[in-house]
This record gives structure tokens, sequence and C-alpha cells, in this order.
């Protein structure tokens, strides 16, 4: 297959699926490079692959997957703005063998993963970028002017997801965010 029939998607994936920049090459069994519409309108940027997202090699599958793509319903709706095309990423592509939300990634995972974020960020282009769990905001807030903050995506769910405050508080956030931009 020639390099110019492949998607965005396939590009990235291509590029980075044997990557052994860093010791998360390890634990890992795919490295889940980006899910979801290439270029988008809005990019969600978590912190590192669970279990499930590693065996399927693809970012905020399921619950987390689903209460993103729920909240942007919301929101879309709350503005009567069209359908938003969006996407999901990771600080780091690769799971690192435990649940990192909670102890926070080692700045050298970070940083040797920091070429295929701004690989998947080039490509994607999003006009918001929505900076989920505390890996993320404390590494690339200062990427991406009035990006968004907000608590782990698994967090919320675990908070309670749809019904919880924090869930209500991510609609109006988006809701805000795509006003002025889209
Ligand atoms: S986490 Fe990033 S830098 Fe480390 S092996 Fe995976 S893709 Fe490469």
């Amino acid at each position: 297959m020639s390099i110019s029939s492949l998607s965005p998607k396939d590009i990235l994936v291509r590029r980075w699926k044997d990557c052994a920049r860093c010791t998360y090459a390890d634990t890992r069994k795919n490295v889940a490079v980006v899910r979801g519409t290439l270029p988008c309108q809005v990019l969600f940027v978590g912190s590192s692959p669970e279990k499930s997202e590693d065996l399927r090699g693809e970012p905020f599958i399921g619950k987390i997957g689903s209460l993103c793509a729920a909240a942007l319903g919301a929101a879309s709706s709350l503005e009567d703005l069209p359908i938003i095309s969006h996407a999901f990423t990771h600080v780091c592509a690769c799971y690192p063998g435990h649940d990192a939300a909670f102890s926070g990634l080692p700045d050298t995972n970070v940083f040797a993963c920091q070429a295929r974020f701004e690989h998947v960020v080039k490509v994607a282009n999003p006009k918001v970028v929505v900076l989920m769990g505390k890996d993320a905001s404390e590494h690339y807030a200062s990427m991406f002017t009035g990006c968004l903050r907000m608590p782990d995506a698994a967090y919320i769910v675990r908070k309670g997801g749809v019904s919880s405050p924090l869930f209500h508080r991510m609609v109006r956030d988006l809701a805000n965010a795509m006003k002025e931009v889209l």
C-alpha cells in the first residue's frame, strides 16, 4: 500500500506502533496512538492507556470514551452547535504496567513520548484541546492557549459519570469553549 493511500490515523499508527523510546515499550501490548476523526475540532488528552486500551491499541475506549462523547453531545445541544468532530490521545501512548493516573507519569517517559504527542497534535490540528487529569495539565497546559483543564475521565466515571456535578461542569466548559471557536 502506498503512503498516499493511508488515512491520517494509519500514518500515525504506522509511524509509532513499534516505538521503543521509553521503558513502556516493555509493559505494553499495543501503542494506543490515537482514536477518532482526524483532523478534528476537539482533541481530548488523557494520561496513559489502561489495560483495556492497551489490548485494543486505542485510547479512551469504553466508559471514558463514551463519557467524553456524551459531554460533547450535551455541549452541542446546549449551544445549538453542529456535530463536533473529535479525537483522543494520551500524554504517553503505552500502558505503564499499572494505573499511572494516581502516581503520575515519570518525566522521562513523558519527554520520550513528546515527539509522538506533537505528531498527533499536528495531524489533529484541533480548535479546542481538553487536558484531562494531572499529567496532561502539568505537561501540556503551556503548549495550548485557551485549552480546557479537567479531571481525569476515569475519575469522573468513578464519581458518577453523566450524573455527577463534574460531568455537568465539563459540558458547560466545553460548550463555552466551542462557542468561542466554532
Ligand atoms: S510511551 Fe511513547 S515514547 Fe514510550 S514506547 Fe510508547 S510510544 Fe514510545
